[in-house]
């Protein structure tokens, strides 16, 4: 069944201080993606991630039944979690929350071309919301797995691979397709630093 797009979406604009405010012109960010479609609501933060800051997410989240949320700030891989938690915590989907990196992408790496950064910083907000339109809600499950991993290859890599593996308390299976195990490394005779054989 095809979902329905997004309609109600929130923008989200994240100053972080100065690390994206002094190069990125974040009024004409949020301005901007007021025009988008399917935008109802674009906000400026001085700080999005703080607890005022996801409080003000909430309390929009709430007030406008927003059904996307666009987060246009630092790289998902630093707060992905926090905006998902966040947007689970005022009653939406977690998974209907999208990011822009408009940090790392645009103040960080284009530091001295303010009016570029903040072009490239609409662009990513304009292609956020329309990734973010077209989000489906996702449930989690848990299912059991079984603790073990197998590890295809015994060469260095291979047995180091599954010793770590051991070390951590996991059931290793080593399948090597040769007689021996040690692959390249066997068959060198000195190995630097020590100049040891490898055997
Ligand atoms: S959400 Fe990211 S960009 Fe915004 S204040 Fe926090 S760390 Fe900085």
């Amino acid at each position: 069944m095809t979902q329905p797009k997004g309609e109600r979406v929130g923008v989200f604009v994240c100053e972080c201080g100065k690390n994206i405010a002094a190069t990125v012109d974040c009024e004409e960010v949020r301005t901007y993606a007021e025009g988008v479609p399917g935008v109802v609501c674009s906000v400026r933060n001085k700080y999005t991630c703080s607890e005022p800051g996801q409080k003000e997410v909430q309390r929009w989240i709430k007030e406008k039944a927003l059904d996307r949320v666009v987060i246009a700030a630092c790289s998902p891989r630093l707060h992905e979690p926090t905006f998902r938690k966040c947007a689970r915590t005022a009653g939406l989907n977690p998974y209907l929350m999208e990011m822009a990196n408009i940090r790392e992408h645009c103040s960080w790496v284009h530091q001295r071309e303010r009016p570029a950064a903040t072009r490239k910083a609409k662009d990513l907000v304009r292609s956020a919301v329309a990734r973010a339109r077209n989000l489906v809600p996702q449930q989690e499950t848990e299912v059991p797995v079984t603790p073990a991993a197998l590890v295809i290859g015994g060469g260095i890599a291979g047995i180091q691979t599954s010793l770590d593996l051991a070390n951590a308390g996991t059931k290793v299976f080593l399948v090597e397709r040769e007689a021996s195990l040690g692959g390249i490394m066997s068959q060198i005779d000195k190995t630097y630093p020590t100049m040891d054989c490898s055997i």
